[in-house]
């Protein structure tokens, strides 16, 4: 077996990893607050949740993957400021929260199914029989009695205080003499510098942040607790759903490279603060999409583009997930359109080369000169998720293959694409399909011709040919009418 490895925030190391319970992955990442369509630097840290995830089971791991969607509680800044995102969504487009969280969350759904990510089941196509599930896409707004249950052990444990205007976290306190944090290696004072900090009055310090907020009377979203109606702050949504389902400690947390400061520092905090146990043994951050400001791509300008922009400008989403998985997920990715074209002219080589195999080569094993790609992809895998380097193993297979026009290969190419997600498995059966289609044609009309001639003879034979492919024949006085022949897939 070969090590898995990946760079660990926690510790600033490339790390080999070892899960705490046998094949058994706990994975939590960080979902999206959907109030907003989801931009293609978003939906690039998506790519990379479902490419770790797959690179996982490609070794063998048996991934519980959670995901949240945050529909509450996440302000304009991350840092207890300003307004609560959804709301202010929901005030200009004049709908309710829920409407507001609704949308984006389909509109989210849809973009990742777009781009094949696979996202855990949804809570609510769950049913009762089978809670806790393994994996699951759950929304803060369902977890609140999660969420109270936690913070009331924090304030149990001396590490939350209750104001009149919230229950705060005491960020000094857990932290200590050095005022350090763990995850970000910075101090308060490091940390929050240039940083103006909303300080609520009754706070202890400003670096303090909001478990529960309380007295905000129009706030939309409230519900009851031991403290009065208020909801909760942003960061305690992730602890709560994370230990829900995955157990106080979890092998690997993920999200982007801006959570590290606070909102993950803050999730260690709480987490920690309430069981005492560690949170996440593997932290892992990936970098931004860069360079959209500038994209030509968006028509309205000052956003930033969408999936949506990519369409309309017939590019494949699935070039922009292969342009996502031939960058380093620590680099930052420079986006403009002629780099996701280069991207579709790869995604279109792959294609094209799996839809010119011959049945001969998808029966046989694959060709012994194979097996080297295999690993050197299986090596770039587990190298930090070196995938740059596992797409050119992935192409150069084919060009091989092409040079020595020995097209044996195909399961090797499956097998890596079950990481890579092109779905060339759905290109195969869909271009076999094809060549059928047109094959039954062909003797539909060589039949109809003989019939003409009245060589039954001849037209017998073509019927045979047609029901070994599948399908039964009537003639009728409209014409011959084809029908599936039961029993044959
Ligand atoms: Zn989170």
């Amino acid at each position: 077996m070969k090590p898995f490895s990946i760079y660990n925030t926690l510790t600033r190391k490339v790390e080999e990893f070892v899960p705490r319970h046998g094949r058994i992955v706990t994975y939590y990442s960080c979902g999206p607050t959907v109030y907003l369509p989801q931009h293609l630097g978003n939906l690039r840290a998506y790519v990379f949740v479902d490419t770790l995830k797959r690179a996982l089971r490609f070794n063998g791991y048996d991934v519980r993957h959670v995901m949240n969607i945050t529909d509450v509680g996440h302000l304009t800044s991350d840092a207890d400021a300003g307004e609560d995102k959804i709301e202010k969504t929901a005030r200009a487009e004049g709908k309710s929260p829920l409407a507001v969280a609704k949308y984006y969350t389909d509109q989210f759904k849809r973009d990742c199914a777009r781009l094949r990510i696979e996202l855990p089941p949804d809570e609510e196509s769950i049913t009762g029989a089978v809670r806790p599930p393994a994996s699951i896409l759950c929304r803060a707004t369902n977890h609140i009695a999660d969420m109270i249950g936690l913070i009331e052990r924090i304030v149990r444990n001396g590490l939350g205080y209750v104001t009149a205007s919230g229950v705060y976290f005491d960020v000094e306190k857990w932290r200590g003499p050095s005022g350090m944090g763990r995850l970000s290696r910075q101090s308060l004072t490091e940390q929050h510098a240039g940083q103006r900090l909303e300080h609520s009055a009754d706070k202890r310090s400003p670096h303090d942040f909001a478990l529960w907020v309380l007295n905000q009377p129009h706030h939309l979203m409230q519900w009851d607790s031991p403290w009065g109606r208020g909801y909760p702050g942003w960061h305690i949504e992730c602890s709560a759903m994370a230990m829900r389902y995955l157990g106080e400690t979890i092998d690997i947390h993920s999200g982007g490279l801006d959570h590290i400061p606070v909102h993950h520092e803050n999730e260690i905090a709480q987490s920690e603060g309430a069981t005492g146990q560690p949170f996440v043994r593997y932290f892992v951050h990936n970098a931004f999409l860069v360079g959209m400001e500038g994209a030509k791509i968006s028509k309205s300008a000052g956003r930033f583009p969408v999936l949506d922009d990519l369409v309309a400008a017939a590019i494949d989403p699935l070039a922009f997930r292969l342009l996502c998985f031939g960058a380093k997920y620590r680099s930052e990715l420079a986006f403009n359109l002629d780099a996701v074209r280069a991207a579709a002219k790869n995604l279109g080589y792959l294609q094209e080369f799996t839809r010119s195999l011959p049945e001969s080569a998808i029966g046989a094993d694959d060709a012994a000169w194979a097996a080297e790609y295999r690993e050197r992809f299986h090596d770039a895998l587990n190298n930090d998720l070196n995938t740059p380097v596992a797409l050119a193993v992935m192409l150069e297979l084919v060009a091989e293959a092409n040079r020595r026009q020995d097209p044996r290969v195909w399961h090797t190419l499956n097998d890596f694409d079950q990481v890579v997600n092109l779905g060339l498995a759905h290109e195969l059966r869909a271009s076999r399909e094809e060549a059928t289609d047109a094959r039954l044609q062909g003797l539909l009309e060589q039949r109809e011709a003989a019939r003409q001639a009245r060589d039954y003879q001849r037209s017998d034979d073509l019927r045979r040919e047609i029901e070994a492919l599948g399908w039964e024949i009537k003639d009728t006085k409209e014409g011959p009418r084809i029908t599936r022949r039961r029993g044959t897939p």
